[in-house]
């Protein structure tokens, strides 16, 4: 029997030591990383801490990626309402609309282990263009030994690429082992296009290509999986599970001396020696500086938090992708798509169980991608603005529910929108916009840890966001229309729109309000607490990860990045983990 559960069982509290020399918050992309890295040193002691618990099996099985959003490993964020756009979306919970559904991992591995496994880095001029603002360290000459150090890539034509690609480390990547009729014509019209077949993370990514996935033989290659089974026996490392880091401690001259805990209902502390590093990601490592005193002064004497220890600029900068869902076909020839069918036949379970193969094994029908350049990006730069998912199935093939509860689409928008493909076979294009203009913040809603944030994500404010995105949606037209795919019948959905049902379906009227439905997160949230040199006045870390003004505190996760790499953000939050723990090493060890 495979289906298995880490083995990383909680340890009480009486098993704590009471000082270490580095704690690590938060055991997700970044923090198992750098717990695992740390550790690899037997004479230091490390304690991991993390507010969910062991992975549970329908987290490793890759299917249920689909249904882990909204479940109980999910912290379940909500963003404020937004203004005019999200029509086709809203908060189930409260009669409040317009508000986007932001999950993320409560649970060893954190957002690696829910999240949908797609392997891709970002962009080579992204990291260029952290290190031309002051980031020293961090360009992609910098960061591509630490993706190699991470990767175990099992493609044998990738591999080839040795300058590219590493094949020795703990994140297992694997090209998908089925590939649907649909996801050819992908490929195919990228060709018929003009585009080149690419690595989209080897030398030259625009262009379009299968998805790579962090899966390894059926299961998911989650950082707990990667990085922390293999080192969950080493006796310097101490992993405390479901336990809720309330703030950091500092001593009088403001050197970080341990953190404070939730657990079974009491408060604890623990100290450290020497560092504590908050990788708790984007929302929760910024929640904690801000509990801690550190962050834009104003905003935490109005909630009562004191002594500024600080004055970040923690919250601000946030950024995230958005994508333009709901742009579909219906195809006629059957077996062609992503069907739910085999899900149903016992055989399909028999075999996940004893093989780790078929439908199980694989995420739901998320095939290909595209790097493109909307008109108005820099065709002479091998650095697309625009990413274009391709997924051999719409969003309404299991009648819309799965995509009401991981978006939170309307019943309105199931019910006209999506009601005349309900059920049926196809693919949908994503248009997804990598460079956003518009910044959004988070912010405390209280003193008390467990309130959560209020998160403005300010989503397409920048009218220069809305019309990449538009360009997006031209550019998915034209690839789902194209030739390589009329041989299956194809129809493209144009369904009726409830905020704008008079629109003429294809006017440009249409596609606005079409956008104003459809664009929604891409869960690429980054970004608050900046990196960035110490004149630098909107940066929270420097480059070396150290929070500005005070000692002994580091945050690596997807938190610092100062602009959101241009691709799914997952293996760029391991990188960064994986050079976070090199420098914490390079200042101890
Ligand atoms: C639904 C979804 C699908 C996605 N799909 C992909 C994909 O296919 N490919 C890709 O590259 N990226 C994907 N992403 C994004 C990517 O997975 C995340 O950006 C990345 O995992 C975040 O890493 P992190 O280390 O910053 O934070 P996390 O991995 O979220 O880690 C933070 C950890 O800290 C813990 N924590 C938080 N607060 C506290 C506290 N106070 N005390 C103790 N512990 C705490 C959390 O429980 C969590 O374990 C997806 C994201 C989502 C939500």
């Amino acid at each position: 029997m495979y289906l298995t559960t880490l083995p990383l069982e909680p340890m009480n509290a009486r098993f704590l030591e009471k000082e270490y020399d580095f704690i690590v918050v938060g055991g997700g992309s970044a923090g198992a990383v750098i717990s695992a890295r740390l550790s690899e040193n037997p004479a230091v002691t490390v304690l991991l801490i993390e507010a969910g618990g062991n992975e549970p099996v329908t987290s490793t099985v890759p299917w249920f990626h689909a249904v882990l959003p909204g479940s109980d490993l999910d912290w379940k964020f909500r963003t404020v309402p937004q203004t005019d756009i999200l029509l086709g979306y809203e908060n189930q919970v409260s009669p409040i609309r317009l508000v986007s559904f932001w999950p993320r991992g409560k649970v060893i591995g954190g957002t690696s282990s829910i999240n949908t496994m797609i392997y891709m880095r970002g962009n080579k001029l992204d990291f260029d263009a952290w290190a031309a603002q002051g980031n020293d360290g961090w360009a992609y000459e910098d960061v591509l030994p630490y993706f190699k150090k991470a990767e175990h890539q099992t493609d044998p034509i990738l591999a080839a690429d040795t300058y590219h690609h590493g094949t020795n480390g703990p994140l297992i990547v694997q090209t998908p082992r089925h590939r649907s009729p649909v996801m050819g014509a992908f490929l195919k019209a990228g060709k018929y296009l003009g585009y080149d077949i690419v690595d989209p993370n080897g030398s030259h990514v625009t262009g379009f290509s299968p998805f790579q996935m962090t899966i390894n033989k059926g299961i998911r290659w989650s950082t707990a999986r990667a990085y922390l089974k293999p080192a969950s026996r080493r006796t310097n490392l101490h992993i405390f599970l479901y336990s809720h880091v309330h703030t950091v401690l500092f001593d009088e001259q403001k050197r970080a001396i341990g953190v404070e805990y939730g657990a079974n209902g009491l408060r604890h502390i623990v100290y450290c020696r020497k560092e504590v590093i908050l990788s708790a990601g984007t929302i929760g490592s910024a929640k904690i500086l801000l509990l801690s005193g550190i962050g834009p002064k104003e905003d935490l004497e109005e909630i009562g938090i004191f002594p500024n220890i600080a004055n970040l600029q923690v919250g601000k900068n946030l950024q995230d992708h958005m994508g333009a869902f709901g742009l579909s076909w219906t195809i006629r020839k059957k077996k062609s798509a992503y069907s739910l069918l085999p899900l149903f036949n016992p055989i399909t379970l028999k075999e996940y169980t004893l093989k780790h193969t078929g439908p199980f094994g694989e995420t739901v029908g998320v095939e290909g991608n595209a790097f493109l350049h909307s008109r108005y990006s820099n065709k002479s730069t091998d650095w697309p603005d625009l990413q274009l998912f391709f997924l051999s199935a719409t969003p309404a093939i299991d009648g819309g529910g799965g995509f009401q509860k991981y978006f939170g689409a309307t019943t309105e928008m199931i019910e006209t929108f999506y009601h005349p493909i309900k059920f049926k076979e196809g693919y949908t294009i994503v248009p997804i916009l990598l460079r956003p203009f518009s910044r959004g913040y988070m912010k405390l809603r209280s003193h008390h840890p467990y309130d959560m944030p209020i998160i403005q994500p300010n989503f397409l404010s920048d009218r220069r966001d809305f019309d990449v995105l538009l360009d997006g949606l031209k550019h998915a037209v034209e690839i789902g229309n194209s030739k390589p795919f009329k041989k299956f019948g194809i129809s493209m959905h144009l369904g009726v729109l409830p905020k704008c049902p008079h629109l003429q379906p294809g006017s440009d009227a249409y596609w606005v309000c079409f956008l104003r439905h459809n664009a929604n997160t891409e869960h690429h949230v980054a970004g608050t607490c900046k990196m960035g040199p110490v004149h630098d006045k909107s940066a929270v870390v420097d480059p070396e990860l150290k929070v500005h003004g005070v000692m002994g505190l580091r945050v690596a996760d997807g938190s610092i990045m100062p602009t959101v790499v241009s691709a799914n953000t997952n293996a760029a939050i391991i990188m960064i983990g994986e050079k976070a723990a090199d420098l914490i090493k390079g200042s101890w060890m």
